[in-house]
């Protein structure tokens, strides 16, 4: 399995010279599987330059699109998706109950309606709602992929990939509480995995004032990953106001956490770009 970050960012996108290192889009992960098969999680604005470079290919797109949720910062990028714009292109959605609907929302929903120029009816591409998630795993090449419902406002999906004997975890937009009883089930939903990526978006001075949006700190984070045994961490959905000094910070101070309770639990934070081989 090969997972490329095309974008590490929460909220909105924020480009500029500040966010150079781990980038600016919002979230959109490639997830290619040892069959070739090509798994896209969530369409937020790294998905724009991935279309991108699926054109400049020249190849025929045909992919499994699983959504995470349909808040703007997850959706916004798939109007910009230049693959949904030919007849050739093939995507198979599943994840959280509305993806269609968010994901038909962006597009005009009646003539004129001033959201966006063009309809969704009008897309050349052949897009459908496979809706395996919600109702039990959904396989792929052999490779098993099931949910956990996050906490978060109105509700998403995380995901786990198991291909072989390596497993792969995506939990964003997801508030951990150590003290609530949800923790225990997402021990179990990440235990032993190889790689487990996890909103880290506050630092715990200021996880405090944003109980009930949805998000974790990273030292719940760590916990959940230690708790798990968890091989590899990564840190994702950093806050738009996160310079990529203070995510370097940030992710020393987690080494420096683990360290300290004498953990191999490495850690590191998403670069847009960059690319972990499982
Ligand atoms: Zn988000
Ligand atoms: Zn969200």
């Amino acid at each position: 399995m090969r997972i490329k970050f095309w974008g590490t960012r929460g909220s909105t996108p924020v480009p500029g010279k500040d966010t150079i290192i781990y980038g600016g889009n919002t979230t959109c992960l490639e997830v290619d599987l040892n069959s070739g098969r090509k798994v896209i999680i969530d369409a937020g604005t790294g998905i724009r330059p991935l279309g991108s470079e699926f054109v400049s290919r020249r190849e025929d797109v045909d992919i499994h699109l699983l959504v995470t949720h349909i808040h703007w910062d997850h959706i916004f990028g798939f109007p910009f998706f230049l693959p949904i714009y030919r007849s050739s292109t093939r995507i198979l959605v599943d994840g959280y109950d509305l993806s269609m609907k968010g994901l038909r929302y962006s597009f005009d929903n009646k003539m004129g309606d001033g959201l966006w120029p063009i309809r969704f009816e009008e897309l050349k591409a052949d897009i459908q709602f496979i809706d395996k998630l919600t109702h039990g795993c959904l396989e792929i090449d052999g490779t098993i992929i099931d949910s956990i419902r996050l906490r978060h406002p109105q509700g998403g999906l995380g995901f786990r990939f198991r291909e072989g004997d390596k497993t792969l975890v995506f939990l964003t937009d997801n508030e951990l509480d150590v003290k609530d009883k949800s923790f225990s089930d997402y021990i179990a939903f990440c235990q032993e995995a190889d790689i487990l990526i996890h909103d880290s978006q506050y630092i715990p001075e200021e996880i405090s004032r944003h109980r009930g949006w949805g998000h974790s700190d990273y030292q719940s984070a760590i916990d959940l990953a230690l708790k798990a045994h968890v091989k590899k961490m990564v840190l994702f959905h950093h806050a738009p106001e996160r310079k990529d000094s203070d995510v370097v910070k940030i992710t020393i101070l987690c080494q420096d956490l683990a360290k300290k309770k004498d953990s191999n639990l490495e850690i590191e934070s998403a670069k847009e770009d960059s690319v972990l081989v499982l």
